[in-house]
């Protein structure tokens, strides 16, 4: 276990808890959401406006980061941080998922995955010993074990073995991760559960992963596709499996209503390209629910985006000008959407955390509820 990694829960309210994890890099504030910053940058925001909304830690993607621009490059000039100009925490994915459903695949074996690169069709390995290796190179504080991400509605069999093979991945990330000499002693390490939707699977994946050790505990393999309904049945068991005293880390979710639904059911942490894609693509998050700004409604609305929203596109510019950005491909709209979106998130997170420390979480889930009208569009979550 890293000594310079601590978890701390303040004030607890029903299931769902408020705290911080206090690392070298700086605290990060529980329920966390972190923006995702695939290729180095999140993507149309400078790193200071991502801090100014509230981020404390922004995600990494191994696999894009190891193919473009690569990851023994960006060590050599001086690691994630200095290169993207983040002085915060970040916490990098270890390419199982994204290895899975974007490259040309690929041999999986025991070993790891074979593949090659969506970019240039270029021949690559990766391994949990070569995930462990990319992520110290890049210079995370947060590395995620190597595992493999199977479909929610694959056979039951079919889970229990690629959930089995996980946990043998899980042994040796952790293996490889010790010996990573003084970034092992600095960054933290979390495990990944595994079991789709399967509540006995789910809780031998903990067992294992508990036998080994880590950090913190990801619940990995739910927001594939499977519903929200069914991640929430999920979310009703697989909490509790982990460690209560270790953050939990819901990977890849998820939409307003899917966050204050998991950290009511004890999650601490999350990550999604929802808001900043969502933003790129005119839709804007609002505390009555996701606005398409492309539609002709706004064309001569002067209002903000959000009546409540606290950010800088809302306290400067109109509904009827990010319609006119939108409609015309204007690159400014891109940046002044994402950027609220991703400011709407971390005062999502904010107010769930301030309503936990003064137990009044129902009150608080039940308000967002009623106020917030769902899409009934439905869009990808996972960006690939
Ligand atoms: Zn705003």
């Amino acid at each position: 276990m890293s000594e310079r990694f601590t978890f701390r829960i303040d004030e607890t309210d029903g299931s769902a808890r408020t705290g911080c994890i206090a690392m070298e890099r700086g605290e990060i504030r529980t329920p966390a959401f972190m923006p995702v910053g695939t290729a180095a940058t999140v993507k149309a925001m400078k790193p200071e406006t991502v801090r100014k909304t509230g981020a404390d830690i922004i995600l990494g993607n191994t696999y894009h980061l190891m193919l473009r621009p690569g990851a023994e490059r960006v060590a050599r000039l001086g690691g994630l941080h200095e290169f993207m100009n983040w002085d915060r925490p970040i916490l990098t994915d270890s390419g199982g998922y994204q290895v899975m459903s974007l490259s040309d695949l690929n041999k999986l074996t025991e070993e790891g995955v074979e593949f090659r690169s969506h970019i240039d069709g270029s021949r690559h390995m990766l391994t949990p010993e070569r995930s462990m290796e990319i992520q110290r190179l890049l210079g995370s504080d947060i590395v995620m074990a190597f595992d493999e991400c199977p479909r929610a509605d694959r056979p039951r069999d079919e889970i229990a073995r690629s959930m089995e093979m996980s946990m043998r991945w899980a042994r040796r990330s952790r293996d490889a991760f010790d010996a990573g000499g003084e970034h092992a002693g600095r960054a933290g390490l979390f495990g990944i559960q595994q079991g789709a939707l399967d509540e006995e699977l789910r809780r031998v994946s903990a067992q294992k992963l508990i036998d080994i050790g880590f950090d913190g505990y990801a619940i990995g393999g739910l927001a594939v596709g499977e519903g929200q309904e069914a991640m929430f049945a999920t979310l009703d068991f697989a909490p509790a499996q982990l460690p209560w005293d270790r953050p939990r880390y819901l990977m890849g979710v998820g939409k307003p209503d899917d966050l204050v639904g998991a950290v009511e059911r004890g999650v601490d942490m999350f990550d999604c390209v929802l808001p900043s894609r969502s933003g790129r693509n005119g839709q804007a998050f609002t505390w009555t629910g996701p606005i398409n700004l492309r539609n002709a409604r706004f064309a001569e609305d002067q209002g903000p985006l959000d009546e409540r929203c606290r950010c800088d596109t809302c306290a400067t510019h109109s509904r009827a000008y990010l319609h006119h950005l939108v409609k015309a491909n204007e690159i400014l709209g891109a940046m002044l959407m994402t950027e609220h979106n991703i400011a709407f998130y971390q005062q999502l997170m904010q107010g769930m955390r301030e309503a936990i420390a003064q137990q009044r979480f129902d009150r608080f889930a039940a308000d967002f509820r009623r106020g917030y009208c769902r899409s009934k569009r439905e869009v990808p979550v996972h960006e690939p």
